[in-house]
């Protein structure tokens, strides 16, 4: 090829770097290659692309502006998210099917004292993986003697399969973990295992050790489970593997989470988790929920399960929210998880960048066909490619090139994809922390000084706030924005590892149906 062309294409040219000139760069280029057979043209096709891809950084630009503008959330905008959540938590105490949040009764009304000794399990269904826990417990001077653990993931066809077939492999998975029990674990004479079942899903809790799903969320579309206990669903598949066990309590894993964290703290008072889905909970008075004046409890309290993934009000959306939405399989439900929480910030990302390389070429003059599948880019890559601060953003580009297939972008294309990112996790952890402050707010306002006038413990869990530390950070900078320095001191926010495993074991161990306390 004439170099002419080379001119025509990049006229304000300079020289390439040799190194620059790998293989790759055939693939790279889309409409060029077939001008380019011979490694001697390759040079001018890379140049190409180069002068292709510099244009195109600028052309992304107005989605860029535009994507800050609409994910933008000012102390205004935090202000009156925290104040919707308090309006709609009370609306949600006040009736059934008046408020976005369901507040779920836990039947949780006695929290671990420190006491609880014996053997115990947990059995976990998350949203990305199932874990099974066992504990033995020592009492007030022991407290955890020793502790095991196992996770696997959830295969994707189980999500979408059928009851017996998702129960019957926790049911498989847990019964593998017993028969693997070693000698520090004692379970007396004649007594049942026991079983803390903690659910990460929407249930209508109907006592203590039973509940109806309400609905699959995260992806889920497990057919037959709507409008079953889950807890029957479980009992069912342990008896099909063979096994005699007892699930004495049915936890959510927002409630696990408070009471395993209140077994260390007791000035705990809310839990948060931000893993694959989202969910709250907290401490309520018994008299500040009219919708149950018939019901009493010895300590006149009990934990109200919000189910904030539901709320919606006031969120700064974009189309690519609206459209994920639109094409997820829950259209119209969980507006405030698929705004804050890890299965969909990636994807979120995805669609950014896809209208971005679709309009702009950002990746070049093609689009790479993996940056059209939904879902592929997941939300530990974007945590790795915003931990990236060489300069040229090298992580950046290998993520690209490994998750969507961009086999080459420039590093102005890659500083592109990191401010898409820094947006969208910064607009979630701060709406997180806007949700946080609206449960401490409606609590602080029924107590009086009790929230806000001492020390009062956050328990977080979940795999995006304990590994995505730029979301962690937006969250506590929320919280203090609009808290103020000085009331943001008293209010702790703690994560509690594994918190919800151990607080179901112990949620069972209180409610076991043997003696456990020393
Ligand atoms: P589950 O929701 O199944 O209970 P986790 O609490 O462990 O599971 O959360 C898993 C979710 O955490 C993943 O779906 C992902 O969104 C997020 N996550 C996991 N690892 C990372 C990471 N390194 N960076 C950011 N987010 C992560
Ligand atoms: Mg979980």
């Amino acid at each position: 090829m004439p170099a002419t062309h080379h001119l025509l294409l990049c006229p304000s040219s300079a020289p390439i770097p040799l190194s620059l000139l790998g293989s790759e760069m055939s693939a790279a280029v889309g409409s060029f290659t077939a001008l380019v057979p011979q490694p001697a043209t390759r040079r001018r096709v890379a140049w190409a692309t180069r002068c292709s891809v510099a244009g195109s950084v600028a052309a992304a630009s107005p989605i860029l502006k535009n994507l800050h503008l609409k994910c933008a959330t000012p102390l205004p905008v935090l202000r009156h998210i925290a104040d919707a959540m308090a309006a709609d938590m009370r609306a949600g105490l006040a009736a059934d099917g008046a408020s976005d949040l369901k507040m779920i009764l836990s039947y949780v009304d006695s929290l671990p004292t420190g006491n609880e000794k014996g053997l115990f399990y947990a059995l976990d269904l998350g949203g990305t993986n199932f874990r099974v826990l066992r504990v033995q417990l020592g009492g007030k001077d022991n407290r955890v003697v020793d502790t095991e653990f196992e996770q696997v993931s959830i295969p994707q066809e189980l999500m979408h399969g059928s009851t017996e077939e998702l129960f019957d492999f926790i049911a498989s998975g847990f019964a593998r973990f017993v028969a693997k029990e070693g000698e520090k674990f004692r379970l007396p004479q004649g007594r049942k295992r026991e079983i803390g079942f903690t659910f990460s899903f929407p249930v209508k809790q109907t006592s203590i050790d039973s509940g109806i799903l309400i609905k699959w969320t995260k992806g889920f579309a497990v057919s037959g489970t709507a409008g079953k206990d889950v807890v029957a669903c479980l009992n069912e598949a342990l008896k099909r593997q063979g096994m005699d066990m007892r699930v004495s309590a049915l936890v959510n894993d927002a409630v696990g989470t408070l009471a395993g964290a209140r077994y260390w703290d007791d000035d705990v008072m809310v839990a948060v988790i931000l893993g694959t889905g989202t969910n709250a909970c907290y401490i309520e008075h018994m008299d500040a929920i009219p919708k149950l004046q018939d019901l009493t409890t010895g300590s006149g309290k009990t934990i109200i399960n919000t189910e904030w993934g539901a709320f919606s009000t006031g969120l700064p959306l974009t189309e690519f929210d609206k459209d994920m939405d639109k094409e997820s399989i829950n259209p119209g439900e969980q507006i405030f998880e698929k705004t804050i929480s890890g299965m969909y910030l990636g994807e979120i990302v995805r669609r950014v960048l896809l209208k971005m390389a679709e309009v702009s070429a950002l990746f070049g003059d093609y689009v790479p066909d993996k940056l059209s599948v939904p879902f592929v880019l997941r939300t530990p890559d974007l945590c790795a490619m915003h931990q990236d601060d060489s300069e040229d953003l090298e992580a950046v580009d290998l993520i690209l090139n490994d998750t969507v297939g961009v086999t080459r972008s420039s590093p102005d294309a890659r500083k592109i994809v990191a401010e898409v990112c820094d947006t969208i996790v910064k607009r979630g952890g701060r709406l997180a922390g806007a949700g946080i402050v609206g449960i401490l707010q409606k609590m602080e306002q029924d107590s009086k000084g009790l929230i806000f006038g001492k020390r009062t413990v956050v328990a977080m869990d979940g795999g995006l706030y304990e590994h995505y530390p730029q979301y962690r950070k937006y969250l506590k900078e929320a919280v203090t924005e609009l808290l103020g320095s000085e009331a943001s001191k008293n209010v702790i926010i703690e994560h509690t590892k594994d918190g919800s495993g151990i607080g179901a074991a112990l949620l069972a161990a209180i409610n076991s149906k043997y003696s456990t306390e020393v």
